[in-house]
């Protein structure tokens, strides 16, 4: 069966139209830079709508315009595509590097028309542009495949290893030809199939982008649920999910957590003398020297107001003694700033330890609160564990 290609470019260009409304109003609110990325990808669609259609009516313009305005606008959507998909992954964009691409692509095909006209090596340049703007989106993407989170990274990733693909099997297929075709509206097999399947790659593709779109909401969702926003720590969820697989780790290796609960001294004092919003520094400033003073597998929670959940792996009475000495001797010692003037703030910590039989955390923890009020109770500013 003959396909003919103008046919095909005008499906190619109503389908690229339609995935351009997809991906525009498609998507909601949410995650401002990738939904930039998502509508520039949309423009791209446009460019190569428009691109598809020139291509179509080929009949009716000369062949000039066909190559140098089909050419240029598919070449916009390439680069427009390679800045748009580092927007949504929130990488470098590389919009100079992507640019110059088009541009040299673009006097190239110039180039191969009008001075040394030659299909043939047109169609290598152009492929070997395409390499360079897919390889780009693959460089990208690449490492998506490892992690169970960034499986939509994996499927956009292949669909540009397939256009790839596509582009290497139509010119050794054009160069094996015995008598070299003139032109993509030539009747051949070869240019009707690649028409065909270069109109489904960008289907392919922005079904990624949405599916990539979906897995950075979701994942802006999880943490949403679990991450403190004044403090950028874990909240209850995110410290009860993440002692759970301590736990369970603990419980294989047959090791204990430690466990310290750390309340800021008089804290209510500094919001009365400053006000909330100074307080609410303060938290935070608190929150980045207790994390100074951890190790790499140790991790700390808001589970209060102005009060701290360390929970620190594999460690026994005395190291966990001596972390909760070093982040109340940390704390003592810092200079926090309010206003421009310098204040002094203590906490109290309560210690305890879980061990890897115990149900869950709840019973450490409880010991740990007991330890504190222990803490507050002899004078604050010190450390009180309790007894295993
Ligand atoms: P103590 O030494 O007994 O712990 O005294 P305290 O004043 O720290 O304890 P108390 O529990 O009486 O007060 C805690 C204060 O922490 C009350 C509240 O004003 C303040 N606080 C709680 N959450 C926040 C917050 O998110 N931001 C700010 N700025 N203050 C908070
Ligand atoms: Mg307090
Ligand atoms: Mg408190």
């Amino acid at each position: 069966m003959q396909l003919n290609v103008e046919t095909l470019a005008l499906i190619n260009g109503g389908q690229a139209l339609v995935l351009a409304l997809m991906l525009w109003y498609g998507a909601h609110d949410g995650c401002r830079y990738a939904l930039n990325g998502l509508r520039l990808r949309a423009a791209a669609m446009v460019a190569e709508a428009c691109g598809d259609f020139v291509l179509a009516v080929d009949v009716h313009v000369s062949p000039l315009v066909v190559l140098l305005l089909g050419n240029g606008l598919n070449l916009l959507a390439q680069v427009l595509t390679v800045i748009a998909l580092r927007m949504v992954l929130q990488r470098p964009l590389l919009w100079r590097t992507s640019l110059a691409v088009g541009v040299v692509g673009w006097l190239g095909v110039a180039w191969l028309s009008v001075i040394h006209p030659s299909y043939p090596e047109r169609v290598l340049w152009g492929s070997t542009i395409l390499l360079c703007t897919n390889g780009l989106n693959i460089a990208a993407l690449w490492g998506g495949c490892g992690k169970r989170e960034t499986r939509a990274q994996c499927v956009l990733m292949w669909a540009y290893v397939l256009a790839i693909a596509l582009l290497v099997w139509r010119n050794v297929s054009l160069w094996a030809l015995a008598t070299p075709l003139q032109s993509i509206t030539a009747p051949s097999p070869i240019n009707s199939f690649y028409v065909l399947l270069y109109g489904v790659q960008p289907l392919l593709a922005s079904v990624g982008f949405l599916l990539l779109y979906n897995e950075i909401l979701q994942r802006e969702l999880f943490d949403l649920a679990r991450i403190d926003p004044l403090t950028g720590v874990n909240n209850r969820l995110g410290l009860l999910e993440a002692s759970e697989t301590l736990l369970a780790r603990a419980r294989a290796r047959h090791e204990s957590i430690g466990v310290l609960l750390i309340d800021a001294d008089h804290f209510k004092s500094i919001n009365d003398r400053f006000g909330h919003d100074d307080g609410d520094r303060v938290l935070l400033e608190l929150v980045t020297n207790i994390r100074r003073m951890l190790r790499a597998g140790d991790m700390v929670g808001r589970v209060g107001g102005e009060e701290f959940l360390v929970l620190s792996p594999a460690v026994q009475r005395a190291d966990l003694l001596a972390l909760a000495e070093r982040i109340r001797t940390a704390i003592e010692r810092t200079a926090f700033s309010i206003e421009g003037q310098s204040y002094a703030l203590t906490v109290s910590i309560g210690a305890a330890l879980a061990h890897g039989d115990e149900a869950d955390m709840s019973g450490a923890r409880r010991r740990a609160d007991k330890a504190l009020y222990e803490a507050k109770h002899a004078g604050r500013n010190c450390v009180r564990i309790a007894a295993s």
